[in-house]
This record gives C-alpha cells, sequence and structure tokens, in this order.
C-alpha cells in the first residue's frame, strides 16, 4: 500500500503496528541493505526533485507563500546537495574501518562494521517541509534502514505532495509516508523503532521521547530555542544588517529554527545597528513589507495569533522601533523591531520563530555572555565582531548547537558540519556523514584464530599467571618476560 493509500484510511494503532509488521519483513529480507539499493534510492530521490521543482515550489507557496528563489536555494538546492554528497561518498562511509587492537588481544585484528538500524520513524516540522522531512530520509536510505516519514500536517499541501511523489519514485517495500495529526503520530509512537529521527518544539519532543523510552528506542531531536546574536560595535555594519536580515526574515520571514530571536548590542552602539536595519530592510522588502512578495506569510491563524500575543504584550508594545504592521486576512506580520524590551517579557521567554527581533542592550558587550547563559542552551548563537580575542571567548563560553562568527545561519548549509542541538534545543545531530552515521550502529568487530592461545587467562589461576597478568595490565614487557622465563 502506497503512502497515499494509507492517507485515505483511518491511520489507527492497529494500522501502524501492521504497518511496521511488515516494513520489518521487509527490512529482514535483507534488501536495503545493499549498496546498490541505498543508491538507487538516493538517486530516485534526486530525481523527484529535480523533475517536480515546480510542483514544489507551488506546494510551499500554498503553504507558506514562501519565495520561490527560497524554495530553490534552501529545501530544493541543500537537498540536492545532500543526495550528490550521499551518491559520492556513500561506498566509502560503508566500508568497516580497521581500527588496532591491543596485546591484550594479540593476536587479533578489528574493524567496525557500519550495519543499519533496522524500521526507522521520521517525524518533520512545517517550516521547512521538502528539507526537513526529506533529508533525514537521504540518512535514512543511505544507511540502508526502512524509513516511515510522517510529514507535518501544519504544511498540508507539502505533506499531500511528499506522500503522492514518495509514492511514484520511490521503493515503498521500504519507503513509506503516512499524513496525518497528533493521532496517527501517536499511533507511530506507540510501535517499536529502531530510531525516532523527530524535528520540531521541545514539547512535543519529550512526547516523543517519552513514547521511545517505552521500547528502549534511540532518538534524534532536532528542536529549537532562543538563538542570540551579539553585535560588536567594530563591525562592517551595513554588511552585518544584510546578513542578520537573510537569516532572520529571508529565512521564512524568521520562522526557521536557527534565525536570530533576539540582539544583544552595546547601549551606545544600539541606534547604529537599529537604523542599519531599517536602511536595508526597506531596500530589501520596500516600504509596505506586507505587500512583498519575498517574505513568507505566517503558516497559520494559530501562528499569527501567538505572535500578535508576543507584540501586543504591554510592556513590549511601545518597544516598537520599526514595523508593527500586520494583516490578518492574509496571515502577514511585516519585519518588526524592538528595543530595550523587558528581559521577564513574553518575547524574552519563549521562542519567538517568526518575523519579531527584540534587541537587548549592555554596557558592555561581555556582559553577554551572562545573557545567553542565563537561559536554556541554544540551537545556534551568532556573533557579529573584528575583535579576535572576543570571538575566542564566544567560542570557549557559548554553549550552542552551533555558531556561527559573522554571519548567520550558514553553518546549516555545510554539510561537513553536524547539525543538531544540545541541551533543550535536542539531541543528535545530521548533515552529510553525519546524517548516515544518525541511522548506523557502529558494529565492534573482532577477529582472532585458534593459533597463540595463551593460558594466562585460564585457571587454575597460579603465581606465575599473577605476575604476568600484573606485568601485561601494567605494560610491563621486561616484568612480563621475567614473569614467563623466571
Ligand atoms: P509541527 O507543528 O509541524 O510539529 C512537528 C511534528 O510533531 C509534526 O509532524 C506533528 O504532527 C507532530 N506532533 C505535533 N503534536 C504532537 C503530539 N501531541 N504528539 C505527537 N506528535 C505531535 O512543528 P512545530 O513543533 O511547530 O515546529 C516548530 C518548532 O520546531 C520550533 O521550536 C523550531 O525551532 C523547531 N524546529 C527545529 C528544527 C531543527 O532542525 N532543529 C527545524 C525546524 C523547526
Amino acid at each position: 500500500m502506497s503512502g497515499e493509500e494509507y492517507s485515505e484510511k483511518k491511520f489507527d494503532t492497529e494500522a501502524a503496528s501492521s504497518l511496521v509488521k511488515e516494513l520489518r519483513e521487509n527490512f529482514s529480507s535483507g534488501k536495503t541493505q545493499s549498496y546498490e539499493w541505498r543508491i538507487s534510492q538516493v538517486k530516485a530521490l534526486l530525481k523527484m526533485v529535480v523533475e517536480q521543482q515546480d510542483q514544489i515550489i507551488d506546494a510551499l507557496r500554498s503553504d507558506l507563500a514562501k519565495p520561490p528563489l527560497e524554495t530553490v536555494a534552501y529545501e530544493i538546492g541543500m537537498l540536492k546537495n545532500s543526495c550528490k554528497v550521499t551518491l559520492k561518498e556513500l561506498k566509502q562511509w560503508m566500508s568497516p574501518e580497521k581500527v588496532k587492537t591491543s596485546i591484550t588481544t594479540f593476536p587479533s585484528s578489528a574493524e567496525i562494521v557500519p550495519e543499519p538500524l533496522g524500521v526507522v520513524l521520521v517525524i518533520s516540522a512545517w517550516n521547512y517541509p521538502l528539507l526537513l522531512s526529506l533529508d533525514p530520509v537521504v540518512g535514512a536510505i543511505a544507511a540502508g534502514n526502512v524509513v516511515v516519514l510522517k510529514p507535518s500536517e501544519v504544511a498540508p499541501a507539502s505533506s499531500s505532495l511528499l506522500a503522492k511523489l514518495l509514492g511514484k519514485y520511490m521503493d515503498n517495500s521500504s519507503i513509506r509516508v503516512v499524513e496525518g495529526a497528533v493521532d496517527e503520530t501517536t499511533a507511530l509512537l506507540q510501535q517499536k523503532w529502531d530510531k525516532i529521527f523527530y524535528t520540531g518544539n521541545g514539547k512535543v519532543g519529550r512526547i516523543v521521547m517519552a513514547a521511545a523510552a517505552k521500547h528502549l528506542t534511540p532518538v534524534v531531536l532536532e528542536l529549537g530555542g532562543k538563538s542570540p546574536t551579539v553585535v560588536d560595535s567594530n563591525v562592517n555594519l551595513k554588511v552585518t544588517a544584510k546578513r542578520i536580515i537573510s537569516g532572520k526574515w529571508g529565512c521564512n520571514n524568521g520562522q526557521a529554527c536557527i534565525s536570530p530571536d533576539y540582539i544583544i548590542t552595546t547601549k551606545d552602539f544600539s541606534p547604529l545597528l537599529v537604523d542599519a536595519l531599517k536602511t536595508e530592510l526597506e531596500n530589501f522588502f520596500g516600504k509596505n513589507p506586507l505587500e512583498s512578495n519575498d517574505l513568507s506569510r505566517i503558516v497559520s491563524s494559530n501562528h499569527f495569533h501567538r505572535l500578535i500575543k508576543l507584540m501586543d504584550e504591554d510592556k513590549v508594545s511601545d518597544k516598537i522601533v520599526y514595523g508593527g504592521a500586520k494583516d490578518e486576512s492574509k496571515l502577514r506580520i511585516a519585519p518588526t523591531i524592538l528595543l530595550d524590551t523587558p528581559r521577564d517579557s513574553l518575547i524574552m521567554s519563549e521562542e519567538i520563530f517568526g518575523p519579531l527581533l527584540p534587541i537587548i542592550t549592555v554596557n558592555k558587550l561581555e556582559e553577554s555572555f551572562d545573557v545567553i547563559n542565563s537561559g536554556t542552551k541554544p540551537l545556534a548563537a551568532y556573533l557579529f565582531t573584528n575583535d579576535n580575542k572576543f570571538k575566542e571567548q564566544f567560542v570557549k563560553k557559548v554553549s550552542a548547537g552551533g555558531l556561527v562568527i559573522n554571519d548567520s545561519v550558514l553553518h546549516f548549509v555545510a554539510c561537513t558540519l553536524p547539525f543538531g542541538g544540545v541541551g533543550d534545543s535536542g539531541m543528535g545531530a545530521y548533515h552529510g556523514k553525519f546524517s548516515f552515521d544518525a541511522f548506523t550502529h557502529r558494529k565492534a568487530v573482532l577477529y582472532r584464530g585458534f593459533t597463540g592461545d595463551s593460558s594466562l587467562r585460564y585457571p587454575p589461576y597460579t603465581d606465575k599467571k599473577q605476575k604476568c597478568m600484573k606485568a601485561l595490565v601494567a605494560g610491563d614487557v621486561p616484568g612480563l618476560v621475567r614473569a614467563l622465563f623466571g
């Protein structure tokens, strides 16, 4: 049954159980483990993305009014790159890795053999509905697993397109899509999986982890958080403003897990930074950003009202220094900057995940470490400075999923870097080889022959054996010779 057919029926616990049973049998057949199958499926996925580019752009326009350039760059482009890197490197990733052995196992050889985990579940989020669904799937297939994808119901056009396209292009005996919302995800979570890869908020992340714990299933949790952006006064202001805007409003209008969530800068410098941001925002999105085709809309009415609540809080609404316009009928909110927002406001307590950017001011930039470290560990943190000492301090003192110095968001596109959170922003990582590793068990294998069978470890444990063992454990070769030969 294809993912599309599943979506037409009620998907309950019973359906989930028989799906997993069927997929487990398919995994046991060993088909997905061959290099050829993995390559053929990654190629099929690449072909799908290339051939269906226009449909993908349309689906993301329908779900989010996502500008086509952003879809091409951040969703299609990144996914194609992921496939290409995998096709190029997979043989190497799959090869067993020879490792040294020690004298205690002499004579022997050893290797680490990568093996697929089995039947895995990928649950994805709505904001990058193509990339966040298929990028983990590339890793799961590359590692030789059978996979079920549950796209987000909050991006319905993308979800149904994924079900349709994966049904058409991929091997449905081993790669399935289950569409649906909380009930369907709950039914899936009740099953035993060999790995669950979840992208979304931390509240549901806890539900996923609790469900996984029942079966001792390992998880990757790609969560969010408040990603700080620290701006020094010695920067190239124009470039800094453009790069902050690109990472914030140029990424799905701030609805991205690694968009700058808030800025920390010095009191003296803040007016200059605000002016530069205003100038560049107007250059990018014009005088009436609500009409701009280059800004995504807010995904849903719920999220629209959540954001308005953050903006309209009493102690916050008078802090708006730019923007603030909204159009509920079109679910649009203009890029909005707030200066000196109180630290105990809602906007400074929750992840914003939208087009609002508060600026916190401090007397000295060093104070930003306390501001950042007083909260939970963010998914990303950014620093703009020309001061090398401060860069060093930042890298050392700020614990986050990833850091970028003098830009925002771009660590996400470097597939040689692991992408994931730490602490409340998540656990585990993916991208490039890290995606393969996320769905792989590194099996330890030690090879021995029948010769050189020392009696040392066998009872009876004589004095001579004890002396030998002590010398061996101490790495004392002369002592070992003395113990052996008197
Ligand atoms: P969402 O609403 O699409 O939910 C994510 C998934 O969880 C969906 O597939 C949904 O069906 C499922 N789900 C929702 N409620 C559930 C429940 N009660 N039980 C079981 N499953 C349930 O996405 P979201 O959570 O609004 O996404 C936004 C959050 O995700 C933000 O916090 C953002 O920072 C984070 N995020 C992280 C990354 C990353 O790569 N680290 C990427 C994107 C988004």
